[in-house]
């Protein structure tokens, strides 16, 4: 890649012949006899070329296309350039190399501007329908948090899964005094009457659909739907640098937060049924509980 500071601003062109074809270009200058007057541009390849400074002609990847200050240019590697034009060479680069990302970035924004009515679909297709993120947010909020349309021992024992990250579902019972003379003699120790033992009744599918970094509302619209919209309203000609970098840095980001989205939503689909979330019904005890657990289960799909 050869990038150019030509009168029509940073252009790109094809390869190395054109810029050896340069009316003022010379491949053997002696650095010690010029004085730096501009950079031309700068390239990057796979291959090498050779450093066109008499003293040097180290083959290198990547460098600089300078003009001195009597008309003649040359190609020169970054060490050479701080090495025999010192401070001017490293402030003209470094513009030069902001010059380029800034140009490139603004591409890569107007490239993605196309883009903005499949990502809106994407989004909305995920949000909206029948167990979409908005309904499913609605539905996971009773299951975390208490007076919301489950009971207590739900939301408790839900909020302890989410904390140990533990998605099998067990009670605590009192062992009989067989089972504790069995574990007795199998870990060859005595246990303290009574001993209580953690049963396993069901494991919970999509647990993970709770945990506080797949919140939905922070995916879909904190980090997707809102600076999408601002995006909408901004205009690409007119950004800095520094929003151009903000903002390729998002999009850099967007397919694979989408593609979190929509995995976190087909997880919730598998905690969101009837049949997933039953078993939680041994944790309770008292009849108007069990009552308004049956109210939120109906609201779900069976399986
Ligand atoms: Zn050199």
């Amino acid at each position: 890649m050869i990038t150019i500071n030509s009168d029509k601003g940073l252009v790109n062109i094809e390869t190395w012949d054109d810029v050896v074809s340069r009316p003022g270009f010379v491949n053997n200058l002696n650095a010690q006899a010029h004085s730096l007057k501009a950079i031309l541009g700068r390239y990057m390849f796979r291959d090498t070329v050779n450093c066109g400074l008499s003293e040097c002609h180290t083959p290198h990847g990547k460098g600089y296309l300078v003009l001195t200050t009597d008309g003649l240019e040359t190609n020169i590697g970054r060490d050479c350039g701080k090495k025999y034009f010192g401070v001017d060479f490293e402030t003209l680069s470094r513009k030069l190399d902001r010059d380029i990302s800034e140009k490139n970035n603004r591409e890569l924004l107007v490239t993605f501007s196309f883009r903005l009515e499949e990502i809106r679909a994407r989004i909305s297709s995920s949000r909206e329908g029948e167990l979409g993120a908005k309904r499913i947010q609605a539905l996971m909020r009773p299951l975390r948090v208490l007076s919301s349309g489950c009971p207590e021992p739900v939301v408790t024992n839900i909020l302890r899964m989410i904390k140990t990250r533990i998605s099998a579902i067990t009670i605590s019972r009192q062992a009989t005094e067989d089972e504790v003379q069995r574990l007795e003699a199998f870990n060859d120790t005595t246990l303290p009457r009574p001993h209580y033992i953690e049963e396993p009744v069901a494991n919970l599918d999509g647990l993970d659909a709770l945990f506080p970094e797949n919140d939905l509302h922070v995916l879909l619209v904190k980090e997707l739907e809102e600076p999408l919209s601002k995006f909408e309203t901004e205009d690409v000609d007119l950004m800095s640098f520094d929003e151009l970098r903000k903002w390729v840095k998002w999009t850099s980001a967007l397919d694979r937060n989408l593609d979190r989205v929509e995995e976190i939503v087909n997880i919730a689909r598998r905690l969101l049924t009837q049949s997933n979330l039953k078993p939680l019904e041994v944790f309770i005890r008292r009849d108007d509980d069990k009552h308004l657990f049956k109210e939120y289960l109906r609201k779900l799909p069976v399986n």
